[in-house]
């Protein structure tokens, strides 16, 4: 069994609908897992938005009902099909319409979100059987569950879409809706913006699935970030932990959630691309490739943090005082460097900057630089291996560095700057290739 993930901009258009099948092998049992039509979910955050704050959402609903007519319009050659897509349109835009301002709650959000993917897949569904493919729609509400903390269930979901499957073993291609599920009250949820991808992985996990695939318009993840540097790849293979690292850096393809489930059983992630898809992509596996650095990355909107204090010469619990305030004001931290009268950190969310440095005073002297940037070097750094760290700084000698982090896992190394000098690390890193 294989799992593809088909993102919003694959069934963005009539033509790319039916462009869908041509990808998908027709031999094989697989699930098809389905994002919303690209642009749906925003206009029904926005929709949201409007009934939350008493504002009327008509226009913004019968503007995104249109987009729905002329898809289905096009797509849909035979007035049998017409019709029925045409029904299955205004059962969802009813839904839509259906709730008002004054007693709008996040229950009533969750159901309206998630009309995007339980349309997209009814429709590819009723497109396969227009053209004569046979498939089975698997409604993810019926199996795709989180717990009280949100987190996925995923025995459940093994047992659930297990008996799914086992009830259609004649067929071979299965949609599903990605990003929605049911919490557990029983009640619509999602899995947050762009968890489609997580979905096919949660799917893949829970199946012990061979493969699974994300399909999006880039052919795989790049060594580098192409809006800034020339002549970068795709990366052929990566393992696990580096996947992990670089999701985190803005590696937008792939949702960062979405290669724990994956990982843990060891099903290997491969990432395509619609408009070339005979191009190798990503393999995502838990293959390493010791000693090898295989992709740059950035984050910007840095804020480096730095507590200076004598009294942390030599006494135990300083870091974890430190932590406290961070965790009080539920910001996460990211990089952590340490010297032995000071520690520097840095935060990706200012939202609290401010209450944060103020309780910080109690411990020491504080100094924040905004503006920095995260620069990460992503490989398989074994420790007994000399040289890597080496090279890396070689190529950044010319920069002034603000921090420095080796050895927090044998996949990265970051590296903080002045956001001024980003563009200008990126590229001299290049040569790292
Ligand atoms: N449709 C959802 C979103 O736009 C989920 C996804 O596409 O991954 O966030
Ligand atoms: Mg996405």
């Amino acid at each position: 069994m294989k799992v593809l993930k088909f993102g919003g901009t694959s069934v963005g258009s009539p033509e790319r609908i039916r462009n869908l099948i041509s990808l998908i092998n027709q031999d094989e049992r697989q699930i098809v897992v389905l994002s919303a039509v690209a642009g749906t979910t925003n206009s029904l955050v926005a929709i949201c938005q409007e009934y939350a704050e008493g504002k009327n959402p008509a226009p913004r609903i019968t503007s995104l009902n249109e987009q729905y007519e002329d898809l289905i319009g096009d797509l849909f050659v035979s007035n049998e099909y017409r019709i029925k897509a045409k029904e299955l349109i205004d059962i969802h835009f009813g839904t839509i319409s259906s709730f008002s301002s004054g007693v709008f709650t996040p229950i009533h959000e969750r159901v309206i979100l998630a009309q995007g993917e339980l349309l997209s897949t009814h429709l590819f569904h009723y497109h396969l059987q227009e053209i004569g493919v046979p498939s089975v729609l698997l409604p993810a509400l019926d199996f795709m569950k989180i717990n009280e903390e949100l987190e996925p269930e995923i025995p459940y979901i093994t047992e659930k879409l297990g008996a799914m499957l086992a009830s259609h073993h004649e067929n071979n291609i299965f949609i599903t809706q990605g990003y929605i599920c049911r919490n557990a009250f029983g009640e619509i949820d999602n899995l947050k913006r762009g968890g489609s991808d997580y979905t096919a992985s949660l799917i893949g996990a829970a199946l012990r699935a061979e493969e699974i695939q994300i399909w999006t318009d880039i052919d795989g993840m790049h060594n580098n970030d192409p809006r800034v540097v020339k002549n970068t790849r795709p990366i052929a293979q990566l393992s696990f932990e580096e996947a992990a690292e670089l999701a985190y850096f803005g590696a937008k393809i792939l949702h960062p959630q979405s290669v724990f489930p994956a990982q843990k059983y060891k099903v290997p992630v491969r990432l395509l691309n619609t408009m070339e898809p005979n191009a190798p992509g990503t393999l995502i596996s838990d293959q390493r490739s010791e000693g090898e650095i295989k992709a740059v990355a950035a984050k910007e909107g840095i804020c480096a943090i730095k507590i200076q204090s004598s009294r942390m010469l030599l006494v135990y619990g300083f870091l974890r005082k430190v932590f406290e305030v961070f965790e009080r004001y539920k910001t996460p931290i990211d990089m952590v460097t340490t010297s032995e009268v000071a520690v520097s950190l840095s935060i990706d969310n200012p939202k609290y900057l401010k209450e944060i440095t103020e309780e910080l005073q109690a411990y020491g002297q504080i100094t924040v630089d905004q503006d920095q940037t995260i620069i990460c070097v992503v490989g398989d750094f074994v420790a007994s291996k000399a040289g890597i760290a080496a090279r890396v700084l070689d190529e950044l000698k010319h920069i002034p560095i603000r921090m420095i982090s080796y050895g927090g896992s044998r996949n990265n190394i970051s590296i903080l700057l002045d956001t001024a000098y980003k563009n200008e690390a990126l590229q001299s890193l290049q040569r790292l290739f």
